[in-house]
């Protein structure tokens, strides 16, 4: 028997979108095939976070390709990855370079990079959190 894990993205005026993570074998019941594999249970883990990594990025990145005073779409400059520590491993995403809109002041800079100015850190809180509290720990 085989076991499909999907992950099902709804949005408000969309059609869901499934994405398929995982496919597993379900072998006969033994003590050893009772339940998750570490193996397993790490390619799922690994598949999740790699799928809902994108569809955030993917969603804030569209977001910020507007202009937020005039609407006008952005251009891009360019892209270069980042690398941001999680928990969960590194992760590498790819941020874009757009361009300032035109009915911004000229003053301001030319262009940015949302992505990175918004993860500046590259590293997640909950990670600095327990390093910091596993770093209380040693004598
Ligand atoms: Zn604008």
């Amino acid at each position: 028997m085989k076991m499909r894990i999907q992950v099902v993205f709804e949005r408000d005026d969309e059609p869901p979108i499934v994405d398929e993570i995982a496919c597993l074998e379900c072998e006969t019941l033994t003590p050893d095939t009772l339940g998750l594999t570490l193996a397993e249970a790490k390619t799922v883990l690994t598949q999740l976070q790699d799928t809902l990594v994108k569809a955030q990025v993917a969603a804030f990145v569209t977001q910020q390709q507007i202009c937020s005073h005039c609407g006008t779409p952005r251009r891009c400059k360019g892209r270069h990855q980042i690398v941001v520590r999680s928990l969960f491993g590194r992760l590498t995403l790819s941020s874009p370079r757009l361009y300032t809109c035109a009915c911004q002041a000229a003053d301001t800079r030319r262009s940015s990079s949302p992505l990175a100015e918004l993860l500046s850190e590259r590293t997640t809180p909950e990670l600095r959190y327990l390093e910091a509290k596993w770093a209380a720990l040693l004598p």
